[in-house]
């Protein structure tokens, strides 16, 4: 191999390197400018894109129950939270962490670790992060599941198109 294609290779790779590092970082940026009423908007937004329906009467007029952050249905009072009968219900962790680890597993292709998870989701126990991970892998797995998880996985660009708007 002649010396300028060796020294044309090295180049190359360190660019490709230099790259990966600004993404890598520029990654980091995104997850970290996202915030909780950015994550609450939008996937009420996707929950609900053609209005709020009452899961129980199809009803579509609410009152917001602020403290306890619930939609209370005016027709026949059924309650429901913004993440009821999807895979986000009876968590305590913030959906701002959901959204960052499934951003986190729609972007990175080989996987992401259970340690990654942890990171993410911060939960200590290593066991709740591995039933979580295995969640929202069904949930991206399984396309016509009836947790409304289509737009998020796809969220990549948008959800962060719109996210930057709100900064
Ligand atoms: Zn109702």
């Amino acid at each position: 191999m002649p010396q300028w294609d060796k020294s044309s290779t090295k180049r190359s790779t360190a660019v490709s390197r230099l790259k990966l590092q600004d993404f890598e970082a520029f990654r980091e940026q995104q997850l970290k400018a996202m915030t909780c009423q950015a994550c609450v908007e939008d996937f009420a937004e996707q929950r609900w894109a053609l209005g709020f329906k009452c899961s129980a009467c199809g009803h579509d007029e609410f009152w917001f129950l602020a403290r306890r952050r619930l939609l209370d249905c005016k027709a026949c009072r059924h309650q429901t939270s913004l993440t009821s009968g999807t895979i986000f219900d009876k968590t305590c962790t913030l959906l701002l962490k959901w959204y960052r680890l499934i951003y986190r597993m729609a972007m990175d292709k080989v996987g992401v670790s259970i340690a990654e998870m942890q990171r993410i989701l911060e939960i200590g126990s290593y066991r709740t992060a591995w039933s979580r991970a295995h969640k929202v892998r069904k949930a991206m797995g399984d396309r016509d599941a009836r947790y409304h998880l289509a737009g998020l996985v796809e969220m990549d660009e948008s959800f962060f198109g719109q996210n930057s708007r709100l900064e």
